[in-house]
């Protein structure tokens, strides 16, 4: 991000191509901390899985809270490989399966967002157009590969075909919004940091929210009216936390 902020890298629309081709070694899927799962991962993943958001996340997931958001943040839940010796090989996506020396994804056509664009990033700035970035470090064999052999590859095929990117823009244009308007119902920072960040107020806000934001799925009902459904009993989840903590702390935000 700091050096996209810089301008030294180039934004890819999602009409454009880009020089790419994945050579499976499976690097981008080991050793790893930041597979963040949205809701729409968590409905698609559990849906493939036949489980539960509840058996789904104690199984998979690692919740945890975003340090500068204060919100609930889920991550996917790495394996350590241990070898022969019992010494660790390090960590893996539970995920991640191998054939014949190539390594695959065994949910791939229900894998998370951020694994479907790899090695594009996303970034929307001030609430504007999404775009992309090529975000290839050392470990990523596939761009110098590419660019041996002349591969290009869409930016929209690439994440799965227009459908599914429409959907995903149109949720996380629905989830930054929330990011953004969670600090107009609730002064955030104040209720985590109460009482050293072990009270039972934020406690309570971080489960019912978490609830909400990964959790609470009707199948019946279509991803977007889930999201907005789940969005709007955050708002009163806000709404009720500042009323009940009134005279004890100042929930109210910051204008
Ligand atoms: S690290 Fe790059 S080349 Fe290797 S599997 Fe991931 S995307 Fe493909
Ligand atoms: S979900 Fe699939 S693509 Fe994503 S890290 Fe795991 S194995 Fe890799």
């Amino acid at each position: 991000m700091e050096q996209y902020d810089k301008g030294l890298l180039p934004t890819i629309t999602r009409e454009q191509d880009f020089c790419f081709d994945c050579v499976q070694c499976g690097e981008c899927c080991r050793n790893r901390e930041d597979i963040l799962l949205n809701p729409l991962d968590v409905f698609r993943l559990c849906r493939k899985l036949k489980l539960s958001a509840e058996e789904f996340i104690d199984k998979y997931g690692e919740l945890y809270m975003g340090y500068s958001s204060k919100m609930p943040v889920l991550r996917m839940a790495y394996r350590t490989k241990y070898g022969v010796n019992g010494i660790s090989e390090g960590t893996r996506c539970p995920f991640l399966g191998s054939k014949d020396g190539l390594f695959y994804c065994r949910v791939h056509d229900s894998k998370p967002f951020v694994c479907r664009s790899f090695p594009l990033g996303r970034v929307r700035k001030n609430m504007e157009e999404e775009q992309y970035i090529l975000q290839v470090d050392g470990t990523c064999k596939g761009r110098a590969q590419a660019e041996r052999q002349q591969v290009y590859q869409n930016v929209e095929a690439w994440m799965g075909g227009k459908e599914k990117v429409d959907l995903q823009e149109q949720y996380s244009a629905i989830f930054d919004e929330l990011m953004h308007d969670i600090r107009g119902w609730i002064n955030l920072d104040k209720l985590a940091d109460y009482q050293g960040g072990n009270s039972a107020e934020y406690a309570s806000w971080f489960a019912l929210v978490s609830f909400l934001m990964y959790g609470n799925y009707d199948f019946e009902k279509s991803d977007e009216e889930m999201l907005q459904e789940n969005v709007h009993g955050i708002q009163k989840v806000c709404e009720e936390t500042v009323k009940m903590c009134n005279g004890r702390i100042d929930l109210r935000p910051r204008k």
